[in-house]
């Protein structure tokens, strides 16, 4: 018995290692390995996908209020992913509208003392009703839409003014005094299908 130890404890050291030198050295990865997810500020054009699909509810979408009026500054979406919620499922990457917002990388030693850290942001500009001050979406997302559709954004006028680009006209008219002349403002649906009620049936609105 304490021979075939002594034999084993021989062989086992002159034996090449069965371990890895992490972490000096990172062991390689296998392919399709689901790390860290990461946000691309460029390819993300902040619709929110991803935080409808993530599971853990490690992705987190924060718009302020609504407002009506002269506006000091444009509203902005903040999407947060806190990776110490993250299950590293693939999900966000796998939804992600424009295929390129979030992907998980290959970092897997994410230990971290302060999970304060743990958190990414990206911010994206909304879109707000010119009249009520609903948000549309991001400016951003809305301009993929219109290029997506090509010459259909032009059924829609708030696709066809963040098409061309064309600045928002300052809020002006009071939500109660919506009119014809609104018909070409950014409007969010709501808004909208008033003034085209109002555009093809008048003040009154359609004989019951
Ligand atoms: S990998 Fe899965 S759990 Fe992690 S953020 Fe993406 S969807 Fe959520
Ligand atoms: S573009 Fe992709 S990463 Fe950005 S919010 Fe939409 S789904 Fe998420």
């Amino acid at each position: 018995m304490k021979t075939r130890q002594i034999r084993r404890a021989l062989r086992a050291l002159v034996s090449p290692a069965v371990t890895t030198r992490f972490p000096d050295t990172a062991a390689p990865r296998p392919g399709g390995f689901r790390g860290l997810p990461v946000f691309d500020e460029a390819g993300c054009v902040g619709c929110a996908a991803c935080a409808a699909v993530c599971p853990a509810a490690a992705i987190r979408v924060s718009d302020p209020r609504p407002q009506t009026g002269p506006r000091k500054h444009r509203p902005v979406r903040v999407i947060r992913l806190a990776y110490d919620a993250c299950h590293f499922c693939g999900r966000c990457e796998e939804k992600c509208i424009t295929g390129r917002g979030i992907r998980l990388t290959a970092a897997f030693d994410l230990a971290l003392l302060d999970r304060g850290l743990a958190v990414q942001t990206v911010e994206k500009e909304l879109v707000a009703c010119e009249t009520c001050g609903r948000h549309l979406g991001t400016r951003a997302h809305l301009r993929w839409v219109a290029d997506r559709l090509g010459g259909l954004s032009h059924a829609h006028p708030a696709l066809i003014r963040i098409g061309l680009e064309w600045e928002d006209t300052p809020p002006s008219a009071a939500e109660g005094r919506i009119g014809r002349e609104d018909l070409f403002r950014t409007l969010c649906i709501r808004c909208l299908r008033r003034v085209r009620l109002l555009e093809g049936w008048g003040p009154k609105g359609p004989r019951p």
